[in-house]
């Protein structure tokens, strides 16, 4: 084993996620994959290989370290890109069934991919904007946790995310540092489609050191009807008070 491959083993390991050898081989197919693929789409601006394994790979499973996801059934990823912060965590928690929505379908088709060369089973990939997906009956109130890095400020990324989480659940906000100017900004939205800020965790990268906080809400009734509102209304005009 590689010295990058060594770090991110014992990172995980301090944090109570120990990995076998063939979840570490998974993450090094993951990470080829990646870079293959990147040539031909644009799937990332990071392609060396210690910062993907820390600003992708790390980056995403921290989420474990603030929600429990041993436990988890269900997890939603919305705005998955290039498959985070979902993939990293299946391929640490393989209990959980992952849905992952993203409304470009080359980056679909790049996550099914690798999802079979991984063998990863219960994904499901679905191409389509949120807002029409989290309204059918099979997606809407129904995960134990959903989450979502870098898609949106807070006061719209609610309106995507929370009508998929069922009743009593999780949406679990991936944001860079200081999110507390969006947080104040959404705090109406989270109302409105009947989130609670529970915490905000703060960390840092370990090697590279910036800052990153992760938003826990809980969701305390079922969706109200009104919501999601058309696709794209909720990123252009988000629900402010
Ligand atoms: N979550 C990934 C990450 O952290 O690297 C990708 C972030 S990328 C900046 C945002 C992704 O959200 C894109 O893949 C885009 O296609 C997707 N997206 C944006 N709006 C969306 C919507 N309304 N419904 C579904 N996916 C959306």
């Amino acid at each position: 084993m590689d010295a990058v491959m060594e770090l991110f083993r014992s990172r995980l390991a301090e944090r109570g996620i120990p990995l076998s050898d063939r979840q570490l081989e998974q993450f090094q197919r993951y990470y080829e994959l990646l870079v293959e693929w990147n040539e031909k789409m644009n799937l990332t601006g990071i392609t060396e290989r210690a910062a993907v394994f820390e600003k992708h790979f790390y980056d995403s499973v921290t989420l474990a370290f603030y929600a429990d996801l041993s436990t988890a059934s269900s997890l939603a990823d919305i705005g998955s890109g290039a498959g985070f912060p979902s993939l990293p965590l299946k391929i640490c928690f393989p209990q959980l069934n992952v849905t992952i929505v993203d409304s470009l379908n080359k980056r679909i088709t790049f996550l099914k991919h690798v999802c079979t060369e991984l063998g990863l089973e219960s994904v499901e990939c679905v191409h389509g904007r949120a807002e029409d997906i989290g309204r059918l009956p099979k997606h809407r109130d129904g995960y134990d946790i959903v989450t979502a890095r870098a898609v949106a400020r807070l006061a719209g990324l609610s309106e995507l995310c929370l009508p998929f989480v069922r009743k009593g659940g999780l949406f679990a906000a991936m944001k860079g540092a200081q999110p507390q100017e969006e947080l104040d900004e959404a705090r109406y939205a989270i109302r409105e489609l009947r989130g609670k800020l529970d915490k905000v965790e703060t960390l840092r990268l370990p090697e590279e050191q910036s800052e990153r906080a992760i938003v826990l809400i809980h969701k305390t009734e079922s969706t109200p009807k009104a919501y999601p509102r058309k696709a794209g209304v909720p990123l252009k005009q988000p629900l402010l008070k």
